[in-house]
C-alpha cells in the first residue's frame, strides 16, 4: 500500500484503514510488551504514534528504529488509546530505510540551541521548529502569489544579473566569467571587462525595481519575488547577503495608493497564515514564549506571537512623516540614552532601527507607515515633494523588525528625474532605457519593497534573520 502522509493519517478519513507511513524516527519508548515510536514525515508539526508489537516486529528491527532513523511502517490506523491525538498506527511491518547511529546522530531528542542548530543547517529541517518556520514560510510564499494574481498582477521575473546596481541600495556580488588570477587587461592596465562574457561589468542583482517599473508601463500591475544579493556587511539579526523579495509595481498608483495596497498585503498575508498555519503557529507561539521569558528584554514580549499576529491584521497602521517621527523622537529620548539622541538631532539623518523600533514598539504600539522622507537619504527615482527638501518615499515598520518594508511613488517626470540623477552623479546615458519610460507615455507609479525573510521573521517570532531561511548567506557561511 501507497505511502500517507501522516498529516492525513491524523484526519478521520483513515480510521481503521491499513496504509503505509514513511518518516523520521524521532523517540522510542520501549518496555518488554510494547514499543511507542514517535514518527514525523515533515507534512505537520504533529508526531504520529505507531505502536510496535515485539512479538510482532523483529527485534532487529525495532531496535534499529532510534532518534533520526527514517523508517516505513505498515499497518492499521486505529483510534487512539492514549490522551491528545485521535488516531495512531498498530504496526504489522517496519522496514528500515536509513539508520542513523544513535552515537553519532547530532539531533539527539533534547533542546539544541539556534546557534548550534544553525551549524547543522543541513538537519535541522527534522526538528520541530525548523519545521515549522519552513512550513510557514511556504505557505507565506503561496499566499503573496494569491493575494496578487487574485488583483490582477502579473508576475514578472527580473534578471539576476544585471548590469546596474539599481540604486547604490547596498554593496554588490560581482559576476564575471575571468580567470581572477590572470584576467585580460585593457591598454591602461585595469581590467578588461569588454573581453568578458556581456562585454560590460555586471553583478548580481541587488532589486527587481527598475525592470519592474518598465514592466509596470505597459502591464501597469505587476511584482516580482526573487532572490536579491547585497555584501552587507553588517552581521545583524536583519540582514543576510542572499535574501527574497518581494517587489510590486504599479501603473496609476499615487503614494497614498500605495501604501493602502501595502497595508492590504501584509494584512492579507499575515492573515493567511493565521487561517492556515494555526498548528504551527501555536508551536511557535509557546516557543517564543518561552524564549521570552529566558529572555526578558525581548521588546516584543508584550504581546504574545499569536495575539501580535491578530493585532496587526485588525488595527490600521499610524501613517505620519518623517518630519513628524523626528519630532516625537526628539520629546522622548528613553533611557537618556545619548547615541538615540544624537541620532536624530538633525532633521535629515537616516532612522537607526532603535529609533524604528522605539516609534512601533513603544509609542504607537503598532505598525507605523512613515512617508515623506528627505531626498538626500532615499534613491534617485523617487518622486520629489513640492517642499524640495522631501521625496514620497514610505517605509514601513514592523514591532521587532523595524523596516520591513521601503517603497516610494517614483519620479514620472523626466525633467526632474535627470536632473535628480546629475545631482547624484548618476550617468543618465546608461539609463536610456529607464529614462525611455518617462519620454514615452510617463505616468505616475508607485511601488515596494518586502523582504520576505523579515515577514517571515515578524510572523514566526524568530529572532534572527538566520532562522527563517533554509541555507542562509551571510558573510562568512556559503558552505551548503
Ligand atoms: P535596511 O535599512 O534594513 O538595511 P534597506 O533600506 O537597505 O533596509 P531596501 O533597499 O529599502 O532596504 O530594500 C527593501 C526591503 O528589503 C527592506 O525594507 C527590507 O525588508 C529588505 N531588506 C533589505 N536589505 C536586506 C537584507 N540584507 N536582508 C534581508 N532583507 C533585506
Ligand atoms: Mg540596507
Ligand atoms: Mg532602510
Ligand atoms: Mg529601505
Amino acid at each position: 500500500n501507497k505511502r500517507v502522509k501522516i498529516k492525513n493519517l491524523l484526519t478521520e478519513d483513515f480510521l481503521n484503514k491499513e496504509v503505509s507511513a514513511m518518516g523520521w524516527v524521532r523517540t522510542k519508548r520501549s518496555n518488554k510488551n510494547v514499543s511507542f515510536i514517535a514518527l514525523n514525515d515533515g507534512s505537520t508539526i504533529k508526531n504520529f504514534q505507531v505502536v510496535a508489537d515485539p512479538n510482532q516486529i523483529d527485534d532487529e528491527i525495532l531496535k534499529k528504529c532510534n532518534t533520526g532513523a527514517c523508517i516505513k511502517v505498515r499497518g492499521k490506523v486505529v483510534a487512539s488509546q492514549g490522551a491528545g491525538q485521535q488516531a495512531e498506527l498498530l504496526a504489522s511491518g517496519i522496514e528500515i530505510l536509513g539508520e542513523a547511529d544513535p552515537e553519532k546522530y547530532p539531533l539527539q531528542p533534547k533542546k539544541h540551541s539556534l546557534e548550534f542548530l544553525r551549524e547543522i543547517a543541513h538537519l535541522r529541517v527534522r526538528t520541530n521548529t525548523f519545521g515549522a518556520v519552513f512550513r510557514v514560510r511556504h505557505a507565506l510564499a503561496y499566499a503573496v502569489h494569491k493575494y496578487f494574481n487574485d488583483k490582477g498582477f502579473f508576475y514578472i521575473h527580473t534578471p539576476i544579473i544585471t548590469a546596474s546596481d539599481a540604486e547604490g541600495a547596498g554593496e554588490t556580488f560581482k559576476v564575471t566569467t575571468f580567470d581572477l588570477k590572470n584576467p585580460p587587461l585593457d591598454e591602461k592596465g585595469n581590467i578588461d571587462f569588454k573581453q568578458d562574457f556581456f562585454e560590460r561589468e555586471t553583478n548580481l542583482t541587488v532589486s527587481g525595481q527598475l525592470e519592474g517599473e518598465l514592466a509596470a508601463m505597459g502591464l501597469a500591475d505587476i511584482y516580482t519575488f526573487g532572490p536579491t544579493f547585497r555584501a552587507e556587511n553588517s552581521n545583524t539579526t536583519r540582514h543576510l547577503a542572499e535574501f527574497w523579495m518581494i517587489e510590486p509595481e504599479m501603473a496609476f498608483y499615487d503614494a497614498e495608493d500605495n501604501q493602502d495596497l501595502a497595508e492590504d498585503f501584509l494584512k492579507y498575508v499575515i492573515n493567511y497564515a493565521l487561517e492556515n498555519c494555526m498548528d504551527d503557529l501555536e508551536f511557535l507561539n509557546k516557543r517564543a514564549e518561552d524564549e521570552e521569558s529566558t529572555k526578558k528584554a525581548d521588546q516584543r514580549a508584550e504581546m504574545g506571537l499569536l495575539d501580535r499576529l491578530k493585532f496587526v491584521v485588525d488595527n490600521k497602521f499610524e501613517r505620519l512623516s518623517y518630519t513628524e517621527a523626528i519630532d516625537i523622537l526628539r520629546n522622548s529620548n528613553p533611557n537618556k540614552k545619548k547615541k538615540f539622541q544624537y541620532l536624530i538631532e538633525s532633521w535629515g539623518a537616516d532612522l537607526q532601527s532603535e529609533h524604528e523600533r522605539y516609534l512601533v514598539e513603544k509609542h504607537f504600539k503598532k505598525p507605523v507607515i512613515l512617508t515623506d522622507y528627505p531626498k538626500e537619504i532615499k534613491a534617485f527615482y523617487m518622486r520629489q515633494n513640492d517642499d524640495g527638501k522631501t521625496v514620497a518615499a514610505m517605509d514601513i515598520l514592523f514591532p521587532g523588525i523595524g523596516e520591513i518594508v521601503g517603497g516610494s511613488q517614483r519620479e514620472e517626470r523626466l525633467d526632474k528625474l535627470t536632473q535628480r540623477m546629475e545631482e547624484m552623479d548618476i550617468p543618465t546615458e546608461e539609463m536610456w532605457w529607464y529614462l525611455d519610460t518617462r519620454k514615452f507615455g510617463s505616468t505616475p507609479h508607485a511601488g515596494f519593497g518586502l523582504g520576505f525573510e523579515r515577514l517571515v521573521l515578524f510572523v514566526t517570532g524568530m529572532g534572527n534573520i538566520r532562522d527563517v531561511i533554509a541555507f542562509p548567506r551571510t558573510p562568512g557561511n556559503a558552505e551548503f
